[in-house]
């Protein structure tokens, strides 16, 4: 029995573990006019059958075990199978006819059908299974069909001398030549060596600039994109080859590393690539499975120049043409790498310059042109073809080519974006070989202009305030109003501000001002909110100091930041944990004495010890920071002015609005919960202490209070829309008062989309934003407006805010490309207390703006999608 030789034997496995499909099936279609003679051309096929054993051979498997069983041309049962189609039918029944699968134990692999469409019209389908096909094989087959049908048309015979060989010749010296694997002289086991140093830790998977995830199934569906490459171009590569004694096969697949590099892939790049495996001049006229796959590993480690890469690529690929033997499924076999059905094994992206010379039907008295032959299909995530183009004097004429992505993975635009950049990088490598790989312009001027420019075209007058001058005008604007809502006790904005000025006094008497910082260590409570606008009233920057942490952390705080004094609730905390700190503690007679003697009118800024102006700190949080250490971030009047103004402009949070403050006060969320309904005339709804953590409570507390806009953590939205006690009557018609919740708005982690679909679920019409940014860019730097059905991206840059998205050598990546997220503007916070090391790491000089300016390296992943927003991509360090 004849064994199938290791190509063939891959896919019988393949189509036996994945049932009739047509993945890999090769369809020709050729339309011709003129007058064709059917019996002649079926007569031909059949001849065709004759001479080339491997179209007419079956591949039953009685004992689990396949083997090559060639039929005699007359048990194939072979017909050319000629129907009637209407011209505007041709498309899809050519496409229905490519799409059917061949049973490879019991049908010959090859089928044809003619279809004619109209007097002295035809379409020819040949469908060939890749068991008995490569690329190569179209030569031959249209050589002797051609030969063929000519004789059959004159009544003859063709006249050709038979094949030296079969293809079930090459199956056994292929196992021959390549001898026992336990014989370690033998082929295959020193390839098999040279193949598992080469591949050694080879990436599983190529990082590609995909637009979604891998599915669990493929679709093996692909998005064909034409690439060009203008014969200038073209001209240049081939001079480059040959001066470096290279092909241009390797001069391309160089470009093609350093593309899939650039677009984020890292710098190990596997790329696969077919040879034609036909070694001996006799196997050149056979039709048949004889390619090969070799995978070509290039390291850009170290960002090489162009001319080191291809230098390498040159080496690598020399070394692979010399173990080529080595059947790609046993190389498999024996590297074992983790299987996995949905990407192909050792690389993902495929090369293929078509060297196998153009094949032409030649059929006396038929004009031919070649038809689509449906879809593509897409075996590899990125399949790369291309040709060369000569003119009449064979010179370079361009190169020509396809980019077939699979869909699964990619949008139809994704591919196209591909296509150009391959072409981009060939372009540079014509030009310059000096350049450095991360030096290659990826992005044309327009692009850049887009994402550097366009993309951050956020510029808007906010002003120039603080924050208590923001609340001084609200003050004025609405005294009667009611400010704070606190376990059913109220106060008005006057009732708020007459008592954050008494003690804003009594601050600035213990020398409190302009850059100095003051502990606040009070629970939830109305003295909380009178405390954070004292502090800020008299000019000083207020340091949340959670009486929850533990107390080595409050102890670093005090350490760190330096206050000049901490208002405590107790005399208690003041005296068990700030002993040796200066402590003004509510309630306690002295302190409650002088605060009635000081006036409650508003404070003039003559009063503080110094001016306050916006680029003062207006409050010092503590971030616990990869690192460990916990650093505190200065932020500005300036930055959080900005931050306000710019929510009140999104949102437009009215009179009758009522914003619950629930994040701990160490959480810089907690700052615009704070500050956002007081400076507009909104209800600031506290929570009481701990009641953050019950989502039956915050559930009830909002009903109670009419809550309109609520902040949750992701994980915590995640819990309170799981529990019916808490979310019960909170959003439609009917909802408890005032028409109840208007707007959730998320930060802080990812926000899965399986929570925002089932936030829409249960509240229909209210807003959920996912709101972006570390406490470095003053508490957001990006904002999403999710929608039903949509996907969640951080979305795009708040006012006067930049943002960049750039490689590692701070060069902005292309559109769909992760990289690493920094923010410029206003929002940026001072730096951290006492670390100037620190601070100049992590906010560097900004490349993109004016002299000075800064840009805060976030450490955090995201890309651009088309439409310019952003996408969360996790964490870089
Ligand atoms: P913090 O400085 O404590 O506010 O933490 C900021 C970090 O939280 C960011 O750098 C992100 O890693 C993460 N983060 C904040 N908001 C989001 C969001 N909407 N989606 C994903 N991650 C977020
Ligand atoms: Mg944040």
């Amino acid at each position: 029995m004849i064994p199938l030789s290791f190509a063939q034997r891959r896919l019988w496995f393949l189509a036996q573990l994945e049932g009739p499909s047509t993945t890999y099936t090769n369809p020709t279609v050729l339309r011709f006019s003129g007058s064709l003679d059917h019996e002649a051309l079926e007569a031909a096929l059949r001849d065709v059958l004759e001479r080339h054993e491997v179209l007419r051979t079956v591949f039953p498997a009685p004992d689990g075990e396949p083997y090559q069983r060639i039929l005699p041309v007359s048990e194939t049962g072979f017909a050319l199978v000629v129907a009637d189609v209407a011209p505007e039918q041709l498309t899809e029944t050519v496409a229905r006819t490519a799409r059917q699968a061949f049973d490879l134990a019991t049908e010959i692999p090859l089928r044809a059908h003619l279809f004619i469409v109209g007097p002295d019209e035809y379409a020819l389908v040949v469908v060939v299974h890749h068991i008995a096909w490569d690329a190569w094989s179209a030569g031959p087959l249209a050589r002797d069909l051609s030969v063929a049908y000519e004789a059959r048309r004159t009544g003859t015979e063709p006249g050709w001398e038979p094949l030296p060989v079969q293809y079930a010749d090459y199956a056994l010296w292929q196992r021959e030549l390549l001898g026992d694997e336990n014989d370690p002289d033998s082929v295959l086991s020193q390839q098999v060596e040279y193949w598992r140093e080469a591949l050694a830790g080879v990436p599983e998977e190529l990082a590609l600039p995909t637009d979604r995830p891998r599915p669990a199934v493929r679709s093996y569906r692909g998005h064909q994109a034409e690439l060009v490459v203008p014969a200038e171009v073209h001209g240049r590569l081939v001079a480059l080859a040959h001066e470096r004694g290279m092909s241009l096969f390797m001069v391309l697949q160089a470009a093609l590393a350093v593309t899939l590099s650039r677009l984020g892939a890292g710098t190990d790049i596997p790329i696969g690539s077919a040879i034609a495996g036909r070694t001996d001049r006799a196997l050149h006229d056979l039709v048949g499975f004889f390619v090969n796959t070799l995978v070509v590993r290039t390291d850009l480690a170290g960002d090489p120049t162009l001319a080191e890469v291809l230098e390498q690529v040159r080496e690598t690929s020399f070394g692979a043409f010399e173990h080529q033997d080595l059947p790609f499924e046993r190389l498999v076999e024996e590297l074992a790498p983790a299987r996995s059905m949905t990407r192909h094994p050792l690389f993902q992206v495929m090369l293929t310059l078509q060297n196998a010379g153009s094949a032409k039907l030649d059929l006396s008295g038929l004009k031919p042109s070649r038809m689509a032959g449906g879809a593509p299909t897409a075996k590899f995530d990125l399949d790369v073809t291309a040709a060369e183009t000569f003119g009449a004097d064979g010179t370079p004429a361009g190169i020509r080519g396809m980019v077939v992505a699979a869909a699964d993975l990619f949008d139809g635009e994704t591919s196209v974006q591909i296509a150009h950049r391959w072409v981009r990088v060939l372009s540079a490598f014509a030009e310059d070989l000096s350049v450095r790989v991360s030096a290659v312009g990826i992005l044309d001027s327009a692009e850049r202009e887009k994402l550097l420019v366009e993309w951050n075209d956020t510029v808007v007058d906010c002003g120039v305030s603080t924050l208590p001058g923001l609340f001084a005008v609200q003050v004025e604007r609405t005294p009667d109003a009611v400010a704070v809502v606190f376990e059913g006790v109220s106060l008005t904005y006057g009732e708020v501000d007459a008592r954050a000025n008494r003690l804003a006094r009594l601050l600035i008497a213990e020398g409190v001002g302009p850059e100095c910082v003051v502990g606040l260590a009070l629970p939830r409570s109305v003295d909380l909110v009178v405390a954070v606008l004292a502090v800020v009233k008299a000019g000083g920057a207020y340091l949340p100091i959670d009486l929850e942490y533990p107390a080595d952390r409050v102890a670093f705080l005090l350490e760190d930041a330096g206050p000049v004094c901490v208002i405590a609730g107790s005399v208690d905390v003041a005296v068990g944990v700030f002993g040796g700190v200066a402590c003004v503690v509510l309630g306690e007679p002295g302190v409650e004495e002088r605060l009635a003697g000081l006036s409650g009118a508003e404070l003039a800024d003559v009063e503080r010890l110094g001016p306050l102006v916006a680029s003062h700190p207006a409050y010092v949080i503590y971030t616990s920071g990869s690192t460990g250490r916990p650093k505190g971030v200065v932020v500005s009047h300036a930055g959080i002015v900005n931050r306000l103004v710019w929510m009140q402009s999104r949102f437009g949070l009215g009179v009758d609005d009522r914003v619950l403050q629930k994040t701990p006060f160490g959480f810089d969320v907690s700052v615009w919960e704070f500050f956002w309904p007081l400076v507009c005339g909104a209800v600031l709804v506290v929570a009481r202490p701990g009641g953050h953590r019950d989502p039956v409570y915050v559930g009830e507390l909002m009903r109670r209070e009419g809550v309109t806009t609520v902040h949750f953590v992701p994980s915590m939205l995640e819990a309170f829309i799981a529990e019916p006690a808490a979310v019960v009557g909170l959003a439609g018609p009917a909802a408890v008062v005032g028409g109840g919740l208007r707007r959730v708005i998320c930060s802080g982690e990812a926000l899965p989309v399986v929570v925002a679909e089932r936030f829409f679920e249960l509240f229909g019409g209210v807003e959920l934003h996912n709101s972006y940014g570390p406490t470095e860019t003053t508490v957001d730097a990006t904002l999403w407006r999710c929608v039903v059905g949509g996907v969640v991206a951080i979305g795009s840059p708040v006012v006067n805010t930049r943002v960049f998205v750039l490689d590692e050598w701070l060069r902005p990546v292309p559109v769909g490309v992760a990289g690493e997220l920094y923010v410029a503007g206003v929002q940026l916070a001072r730096g951290y207390v006492g670390q100037p090391g620190l601070t100049g790491e992590r906010f560097v000089a900004c490349p993109f703006g004016g002299a000075g300016e800064r840009m805060y390296r976030t450490g955090d992943r995201v890309r651009w999608s088309v439409d310019g927003q952003l996408v969360f991509a996790g964490r870089a360090d």
